[in-house]
Protein backbone atom coordinates (compact mmCIF):
# COMPACT_ATOMS: atom_id res chain seq x y z
CA UNK A 1 0.00 0.00 0.00
CA UNK A 2 1.24 3.28 -1.07
CA UNK A 3 0.04 6.08 1.86
CA UNK A 4 -1.06 9.07 0.58
CA UNK A 5 -0.95 12.36 3.17
CA UNK A 6 -2.47 15.44 3.59
CA UNK A 7 -0.78 18.56 4.90
CA UNK A 8 -3.30 17.78 8.27
CA UNK A 9 -0.68 14.87 8.95
CA UNK A 10 2.82 17.15 9.04
CA UNK A 11 3.41 18.84 12.38
CA UNK A 12 6.64 21.76 11.28
CA UNK A 13 8.42 22.78 13.99
CA UNK A 14 10.31 25.94 13.88
CA UNK A 15 12.51 26.02 16.73
CA UNK A 16 15.05 23.80 17.92
CA UNK A 17 15.02 21.94 21.15
CA UNK A 18 17.44 23.31 24.50
CA UNK A 19 19.33 21.29 26.00
CA UNK A 20 18.38 20.01 29.52
CA UNK A 21 20.18 21.23 32.45
CA UNK A 22 21.70 18.04 33.20
CA UNK A 23 23.33 17.56 29.85
CA UNK A 24 24.68 20.94 29.47
CA UNK A 25 25.85 20.83 32.90
CA UNK A 26 28.04 17.34 31.38
CA UNK A 27 31.37 17.56 29.88
CA UNK A 28 30.60 17.17 26.20
CA UNK A 29 31.30 13.42 24.77
CA UNK A 30 33.88 13.98 22.05
CA UNK A 31 32.25 12.83 18.61
CA UNK A 32 34.54 12.18 15.43
CA UNK A 33 32.37 12.84 12.44
CA UNK A 34 33.84 11.12 9.13
CA UNK A 35 32.70 12.41 5.72
CA UNK A 36 34.49 12.88 2.29
CA UNK A 37 33.49 10.38 -0.28
CA UNK A 38 30.09 8.99 -1.20
CA UNK A 39 28.62 6.84 -4.12
CA UNK A 40 27.32 9.60 -5.94
CA UNK A 41 26.26 13.25 -5.76
CA UNK A 42 23.00 12.03 -4.92
CA UNK A 43 24.36 11.50 -1.15
CA UNK A 44 25.66 14.66 -0.80
CA UNK A 45 27.79 14.61 2.35
CA UNK A 46 28.85 18.54 2.20
CA UNK A 47 25.18 18.83 3.28
CA UNK A 48 23.99 16.11 5.64
CA UNK A 49 26.87 16.08 7.61
CA UNK A 50 26.34 19.91 8.60
CA UNK A 51 22.90 18.47 9.83
CA UNK A 52 24.36 15.38 11.05
CA UNK A 53 26.79 17.75 13.64
CA UNK A 54 24.48 20.19 14.17
CA UNK A 55 21.83 17.54 15.35
CA UNK A 56 24.44 15.88 18.03
CA UNK A 57 26.01 19.40 19.31
CA UNK A 58 22.24 21.11 19.98
CA UNK A 59 21.78 18.30 22.74
CA UNK A 60 24.31 20.12 25.12
CA UNK A 61 25.56 16.55 25.61
CA UNK A 62 28.75 16.15 22.16
CA UNK A 63 31.49 18.00 20.95
CA UNK A 64 31.80 17.11 17.10
CA UNK A 65 35.04 17.17 15.24
CA UNK A 66 34.81 16.50 10.98
CA UNK A 67 37.23 14.84 9.64
CA UNK A 68 37.04 14.74 5.55
CA UNK A 69 39.00 12.29 3.45
CA UNK A 70 40.63 13.01 0.31
CA UNK A 71 39.18 10.68 -2.58
CA UNK A 72 39.94 7.04 -3.04
CA UNK A 73 43.99 7.31 -4.42
CA UNK A 74 44.18 10.81 -2.96
CA UNK A 75 46.90 11.49 -0.07
CA UNK A 76 46.02 9.22 2.58
CA UNK A 77 49.14 9.94 3.89
CA UNK A 78 47.73 13.50 4.86
CA UNK A 79 44.74 11.96 6.53
CA UNK A 80 45.64 10.23 10.07
CA UNK A 81 42.19 10.80 12.28
CA UNK A 82 43.20 10.33 15.97
CA UNK A 83 40.32 7.84 16.60
CA UNK A 84 41.52 7.32 19.74
CA UNK A 85 40.65 11.23 21.09
CA UNK A 86 37.21 10.32 20.29
CA UNK A 87 33.70 8.30 22.15
CA UNK A 88 32.58 7.58 19.37
CA UNK A 89 32.86 8.14 15.35
CA UNK A 90 30.10 8.91 13.00
CA UNK A 91 30.49 7.71 9.66
CA UNK A 92 28.75 9.71 6.98
CA UNK A 93 30.81 8.00 4.55
CA UNK A 94 30.94 5.69 1.36
CA UNK A 95 34.09 4.45 -0.36
CA UNK A 96 34.68 1.52 -2.07
CA UNK A 97 38.39 0.69 -0.09
CA UNK A 98 40.66 2.02 2.43
CA UNK A 99 44.07 1.69 2.96
CA UNK A 100 44.87 -1.25 4.85
CA UNK A 101 46.86 0.76 7.18
CA UNK A 102 43.69 2.95 8.20
CA UNK A 103 41.60 -0.33 8.12
CA UNK A 104 43.33 -1.59 10.99
CA UNK A 105 43.61 1.53 13.21
CA UNK A 106 39.27 1.78 12.63
CA UNK A 107 39.16 -2.21 13.64
CA UNK A 108 41.33 -1.32 16.67
CA UNK A 109 39.88 1.56 17.47
CA UNK A 110 36.36 -0.59 17.97
CA UNK A 111 37.60 -3.70 19.02
CA UNK A 112 39.37 -1.84 21.88
CA UNK A 113 35.62 0.09 22.90
CA UNK A 114 35.22 2.64 20.78
CA UNK A 115 31.94 3.55 19.46
CA UNK A 116 30.76 3.74 15.76
CA UNK A 117 27.61 4.88 14.54
CA UNK A 118 26.95 3.82 10.84
CA UNK A 119 24.42 6.22 8.98
CA UNK A 120 22.53 5.30 6.35
CA UNK A 121 24.67 4.66 2.61
CA UNK A 122 27.89 4.01 4.89
CA UNK A 123 26.76 0.82 4.93
CA UNK A 124 27.11 0.49 1.15
CA UNK A 125 30.79 1.23 1.46
CA UNK A 126 33.40 -1.32 1.73
CA UNK A 127 31.84 -4.77 0.71
CA UNK A 128 35.10 -6.23 0.46
CA UNK A 129 36.74 -5.40 3.95
CA UNK A 130 35.60 -8.06 6.07
CA UNK A 131 35.78 -6.39 9.62
CA UNK A 132 34.01 -3.46 8.11
CA UNK A 133 31.12 -5.95 7.60
CA UNK A 134 31.28 -7.28 10.74
CA UNK A 135 31.07 -4.13 12.58
CA UNK A 136 27.82 -2.82 10.22
CA UNK A 137 25.98 -6.23 10.85
CA UNK A 138 24.54 -5.87 7.30
CA UNK A 139 24.96 -4.07 4.01
CA UNK A 140 24.62 -3.08 0.25
CA UNK A 141 25.56 -2.45 -2.83
CA UNK A 142 28.66 -2.37 -3.98
CA UNK A 143 28.37 -6.01 -6.11
CA UNK A 144 27.11 -7.67 -2.93
CA UNK A 145 25.99 -11.02 -2.83
CA UNK A 146 24.87 -14.14 -1.31
CA UNK A 147 28.57 -14.26 -0.55
CA UNK A 148 28.15 -11.47 1.47
CA UNK A 149 26.16 -13.60 3.85
CA UNK A 150 21.96 -13.95 4.58
CA UNK A 151 19.18 -11.40 3.94
CA UNK A 152 18.18 -10.69 7.50
CA UNK A 153 14.78 -9.40 8.30
CA UNK A 154 11.35 -9.77 10.62
CA UNK A 155 9.33 -13.05 10.09
CA UNK A 156 6.59 -13.85 12.45
CA UNK A 157 8.04 -11.44 15.20
CA UNK A 158 11.31 -12.73 14.94
CA UNK A 159 14.79 -12.18 12.99
CA UNK A 160 15.26 -14.44 10.62
CA UNK A 161 18.41 -15.03 8.30
CA UNK A 162 17.56 -16.25 4.54
CA UNK A 163 20.30 -17.62 2.52
CA UNK A 164 19.21 -17.40 -0.80
CA UNK A 165 21.56 -15.90 -3.26
CA UNK A 166 20.76 -12.67 -5.16
CA UNK A 167 22.13 -8.95 -5.24
CA UNK A 168 22.13 -7.10 -1.82
CA UNK A 169 20.81 -3.49 -1.18
CA UNK A 170 17.50 -1.89 -3.03
CA UNK A 171 14.95 0.47 -2.11
CA UNK A 172 11.52 2.45 -3.63
CA UNK A 173 10.58 5.99 -3.93
CA UNK A 174 11.32 7.78 -1.23
CA UNK A 175 8.07 8.35 0.74
CA UNK A 176 7.24 8.31 4.63
CA UNK A 177 6.82 5.22 5.92
CA UNK A 178 6.07 3.52 9.54
CA UNK A 179 9.22 2.29 11.96
CA UNK A 180 7.79 -0.34 14.09
CA UNK A 181 10.35 -0.82 17.55
CA UNK A 182 11.50 -4.72 18.25
CA UNK A 183 13.47 -3.81 21.69
CA UNK A 184 11.30 -1.85 23.67
CA UNK A 185 13.81 -2.04 26.54
CA UNK A 186 16.76 -1.16 24.85
CA UNK A 187 18.10 2.36 26.40
CA UNK A 188 18.13 3.56 22.62
CA UNK A 189 14.60 2.61 22.34
CA UNK A 190 12.77 3.25 25.96
CA UNK A 191 10.40 5.98 26.04
CA UNK A 192 9.76 5.47 22.51
CA UNK A 193 6.18 4.99 20.87
CA UNK A 194 5.90 0.82 19.45
CA UNK A 195 5.22 2.85 16.08
CA UNK A 196 5.94 5.85 14.35
CA UNK A 197 6.20 7.97 11.00
CA UNK A 198 9.26 8.47 9.19
CA UNK A 199 9.67 11.10 7.10
CA UNK A 200 9.99 10.47 3.46
CA UNK A 201 13.40 8.62 2.81
CA UNK A 202 14.71 5.29 0.94
CA UNK A 203 13.45 2.06 2.74
CA UNK A 204 16.60 0.13 2.40
CA UNK A 205 15.83 -3.20 2.12
CA UNK A 206 17.63 -6.95 1.05
CA UNK A 207 21.05 -5.91 2.74
CA UNK A 208 23.01 -8.69 3.58
CA UNK A 209 26.04 -9.53 5.81
CA UNK A 210 27.23 -11.73 8.87
CA UNK A 211 24.58 -10.17 11.22
CA UNK A 212 26.64 -11.62 13.86
CA UNK A 213 26.20 -10.00 17.51
CA UNK A 214 23.74 -7.72 16.34
CA UNK A 215 20.26 -6.55 17.44
CA UNK A 216 17.42 -5.05 15.27
CA UNK A 217 15.71 -2.46 17.28
CA UNK A 218 13.44 -0.95 15.13
CA UNK A 219 11.79 -2.59 11.60
CA UNK A 220 9.86 -0.90 8.45
CA UNK A 221 7.50 -2.85 6.22
CA UNK A 222 8.94 -2.77 2.49
CA UNK A 223 5.87 -1.88 0.37
CA UNK A 224 5.48 -4.55 -2.81
CA UNK A 225 4.13 -1.60 -4.21
CA UNK A 226 6.90 0.30 -4.07
CA UNK A 227 9.29 -1.99 -5.62
CA UNK A 228 9.66 -3.59 -1.73
CA UNK A 229 9.90 -6.73 -0.48
CA UNK A 230 6.73 -7.28 1.48
CA UNK A 231 9.36 -7.88 4.58
CA UNK A 232 9.99 -6.25 7.68
CA UNK A 233 13.31 -4.91 7.37
CA UNK A 234 16.29 -3.33 10.00
CA UNK A 235 15.91 0.04 10.34
CA UNK A 236 17.80 0.24 13.24
CA UNK A 237 20.37 -2.41 14.69
CA UNK A 238 23.05 -2.38 17.40
CA UNK A 239 26.15 -4.45 17.44
CA UNK A 240 29.30 -4.88 19.44
CA UNK A 241 32.67 -5.39 17.94
CA UNK A 242 35.02 -6.52 20.31
CA UNK A 243 34.34 -4.09 23.53
CA UNK A 244 32.87 -1.79 21.23
CA UNK A 245 29.20 -0.74 20.52
CA UNK A 246 27.84 -0.11 17.28
CA UNK A 247 24.54 1.87 16.22
CA UNK A 248 23.44 1.66 12.68
CA UNK A 249 20.43 3.44 11.18
CA UNK A 250 19.58 2.86 7.77
CA UNK A 251 17.49 5.80 7.66
CA UNK A 252 19.20 9.61 6.33
CA UNK A 253 19.24 9.55 2.71
CA UNK A 254 19.36 13.16 2.48
CA UNK A 255 18.39 16.77 4.63
CA UNK A 256 14.59 16.20 4.24
CA UNK A 257 15.38 12.73 6.01
CA UNK A 258 17.62 13.69 8.81
CA UNK A 259 15.05 16.78 9.74
CA UNK A 260 12.30 13.73 10.89
CA UNK A 261 11.89 14.16 14.72
CA UNK A 262 12.30 10.02 14.59
CA UNK A 263 15.64 10.39 12.94
CA UNK A 264 17.23 12.80 14.66
CA UNK A 265 15.76 11.24 18.19
CA UNK A 266 17.06 7.54 17.50
CA UNK A 267 20.39 9.29 16.25
CA UNK A 268 21.07 11.51 19.11
CA UNK A 269 20.39 8.62 21.52
CA UNK A 270 22.43 6.23 19.38
CA UNK A 271 25.51 8.40 19.24
CA UNK A 272 25.34 8.48 23.20
CA UNK A 273 24.98 4.88 23.36
CA UNK A 274 27.17 3.71 21.41
CA UNK A 275 30.21 6.55 22.96
CA UNK A 276 28.99 5.52 26.72
CA UNK A 277 26.64 2.53 26.95
CA UNK A 278 23.88 4.79 28.44
CA UNK A 279 21.44 7.29 26.63
CA UNK A 280 20.51 10.40 29.42
CA UNK A 281 18.19 12.21 27.06
CA UNK A 282 14.56 12.38 26.85
CA UNK A 283 12.56 11.79 23.81
CA UNK A 284 11.13 14.92 22.86
CA UNK A 285 7.56 15.84 23.04
CA UNK A 286 7.28 16.62 19.25
CA UNK A 287 8.26 13.34 18.75
CA UNK A 288 6.11 11.62 15.66
CA UNK A 289 3.13 9.09 16.43
CA UNK A 290 2.10 5.73 14.10
CA UNK A 291 0.16 8.31 11.51
CA UNK A 292 1.76 11.41 11.40
CA UNK A 293 4.97 12.62 10.73
CA UNK A 294 7.35 15.83 12.65
CA UNK A 295 10.27 17.11 10.95
CA UNK A 296 12.12 20.15 11.99
CA UNK A 297 11.78 23.40 9.72
CA UNK A 298 15.38 24.82 10.63
CA UNK A 299 16.88 21.68 9.76
CA UNK A 300 14.77 21.06 6.49
CA UNK A 301 16.23 24.51 5.39
CA UNK A 302 19.58 23.52 5.62
CA UNK A 303 19.33 22.31 2.38
CA UNK A 304 18.90 24.93 -0.01
CA UNK A 305 16.91 22.59 -2.58
CA UNK A 306 13.70 22.68 0.51
CA UNK A 307 13.37 26.88 0.18
CA UNK A 308 13.09 26.42 -3.64
CA UNK A 309 10.80 23.77 -3.47
CA UNK A 310 8.71 25.18 -0.78
CA UNK A 311 4.89 27.22 -0.91
CA UNK A 312 4.87 30.11 0.07
CA UNK A 313 1.82 30.18 1.97
CA UNK A 314 0.95 26.89 3.00
CA UNK A 315 2.59 23.65 5.05
CA UNK A 316 5.54 21.74 3.29
CA UNK A 317 3.69 19.36 1.59
CA UNK A 318 5.24 15.41 1.53
CA UNK A 319 8.03 15.06 -1.10
CA UNK A 320 5.39 13.15 -3.94
CA UNK A 321 6.78 9.80 -4.97
CA UNK A 322 9.91 9.86 -7.15
CA UNK A 323 10.45 8.24 -10.05
CA UNK A 324 12.03 4.84 -8.38
CA UNK A 325 15.73 4.86 -8.46
CA UNK A 326 18.26 1.83 -8.32
CA UNK A 327 21.25 4.06 -6.79
CA UNK A 328 20.98 3.83 -2.86
ZN1 LIG B 1 20.39 7.10 -0.18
Amino acid sequence: MIMTFTAAFWIALGAPLLPSPAAAAQKPIPVLLVDGQSGGPYHAWQLTTSVLKKELEETGRFEVTVATSPQFGGHFSDFKPRFGDYKAIVWNYDAPDWPADQRLQLEEYVRNGGGLVVVHAADNAFAEWPAWNQMIGIGGWRNRSEKSGPLWYFKDGKLVSDTSPGPAGSHGARIPFQVVTREPEHPIMKGLPSAWMHAADELYATLRGPGEHMTVLATAHSDPENKGTDRDEPMLMVLSYGKGRIFHTTMGHDVAALSCVGFMTTYQRGTEWAATGKVTQNVPATFPTADTVSFRVDIARMDPAFLANAPTAAPPQPARPLPAQQRP
